[in-house]
């Protein structure tokens, strides 16, 4: 590996156009090239590939030996929840114990609360290389409208810094009223990017599902449940919630958010439900830390690791994507905001391989890329929004493997983050 010009990337700054020269690109397909990269004075690629004209920049700096990411993307966290780990004892560790944590919890807390918490994580999140966040927002008796509308604010408030996306989250609870969530799904979901809800947990599943179907077509917004975070075979909604996304015409903006279910069926049900998956183009997303400390904690031996089939997911050409879920709360007690921590989670209780790390790169940009709609607004491409990450890993293997030294990040083409490990002139060896 060459000297790295860290002071000259440090030196860059906002407002103005400049290139990168040199550095290894990682492509929409996982490989990598060579290439040049132009950033406008709008934060937006002017251009990005080889031997580029790079003489009307601002200023240009050689990142020759540099590998360059797009942003990381997390298509799945609870910005409403994060940071209440202390104030939410959940002794059981079980889901429905941190739901009932959590919603004690929402109904003291303030929008001032909120938006502290929900800054801290987002400020994390960047600084390790997340450009876009997908939130979902608890919307029912306990939060009210606190977390979505306060959500909103910072939203708008962080958009030059980080995209975020909210789902309104019409969270039903056992005995809850049905009727408050029907009448106020709708105010909601105006708020949000999308819908999202909790099907297994509703005391009536179908007209749930048909609820928020009927309020996202209503206003054009993609849905995303949290569907069957389960591993009980003989009551999963794979089937009503896809015959829902056949029926309301919801077709490539639908994802399905955990679905452990499928790992407790058996491999001909799982391949059926796997081909519907793939014809009505549905994406997941796994989230492998929550399942891993929430699922089987009743197993009498050998707990499951309570993750869907990821690595035959991702086999069969299904969209799918790893993110956070909870970090620090009594859903999960632990988390960084850092996606390639999340990257090497999933590779591990997902069963991926050795010669996939590509695959758990791929789930952390690309295929989160697409299930958050940000379409051409995504990727090392012109026109794109400039959020990348400038690191001194030798490829995308040893990105997610081992994580880089040395981090640049970058937001809407501005250096809003750096970070270095000292070590001790220990190099890797290509
Ligand atoms: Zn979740």
């Amino acid at each position: 590996m060459r000297d790295i010009p860290t002071a000259s990337i440090a030196d860059l700054t906002s407002g103005q156009s400049f290139a990168l020269t040199g550095g290894a690109v990682i492509q929409a397909d996982g490989s990598q090239a060579v290439s040049d990269i132009i950033v406008g004075v709008d934060g937006r690629f002017v251009a990005v590939g080889p031997g580029l004209d790079t003489r009307s920049c601002g200023a240009c700096v050689d990142i020759t030996g540099m590998l360059v990411s797009p942003g990381f993307l997390d298509a799945h966290q609870h910005l409403d929840k994060t940071g209440v780990l202390r104030f939410t004892p959940n002794p059981s560790g079980t889901l429905q114990g941190a739901r009932e944590a959590f919603a004690k919890y929402a109904r003291t807390a303030g929008p001032d609360d909120i938006r502290e918490r929900a800054m801290r994580t987002i400020k994390r999140c960047l600084s390790r290389g997340t450009t876009a966040i997908r939130s979902h927002v608890n919307v029912d008796k306990d939060a009210g409208f606190y977390g979505i509308e306060t959500l909103a604010g910072v939203r708008h408030a962080v958009k030059d810094d980080i995209t975020l996306q909210l789902v309104a989250f019409m969270t039903p609870h056992p005995g809850q009223d049905f009727d408050w969530l029907a009448e106020n799904i709708d105010s909601a979901v105006a708020l949000a990017d999308a819908v999202g809800g909790t099907p297994a947990v509703s005391e009536d599943p179908p007209r749930y599902l048909d609820m928020l179907f009927t309020a996202a077509v209503k206003v054009g917004k993609p849905v995303d449940l949290h569907l069957d975070e389960h591993l009980k075979a003989d009551v999963h909604l794979l089937d009503a919630a896809l015959d829902r996304v056949e029926r309301f015409g919801m077709q490539g903006r639908t994802v399905f958010s955990h679905v452990s279910v499928l790992s407790a069926l058996p491999r001909t049900e799982f391949h059926r439900i796997a081909e519907r998956l793939l014809a009505l183009d549905v994406g997941v997303v796994t989230l492998p830390a929550a399942n891993l400390y929430l699922q089987g904690r009743d197993a009498e031996m050998l707990p499951p690791r309570g993750l869907t089939r990821v690595a035959e997911l991702y086999r069969a050409g299904i969209n799918i994507a790893t993110a956070s879920d909870n970090i620090q709360d009594p859903f999960v007690p632990t988390g960084s905001g850092d996606m390639l921590e999340i990257a090497r989670w999933t590779l591990l209780a997902g069963h991926l391989r050795g010669d996939e790390l590509a695959a758990a790169h791929r789930m952390i940009t690309t295929a989160p890329a697409r299930l958050m709609g940000l379409g051409k607004d995504y990727g090392l491409v012109a026109g794109a929004r400039a959020d990348f990450i400038v690191t001194d890993c030798i490829d995308t293997d040893t990105l997610v493997a081992g994580g880089p030294d040395r981090t640049f990040v970058f937001s809407k083409g501005r250096l809003v983050s750096q970070s270095a490990t000292d070590t001790f002139g220990l190099k890797e060896v290509a």
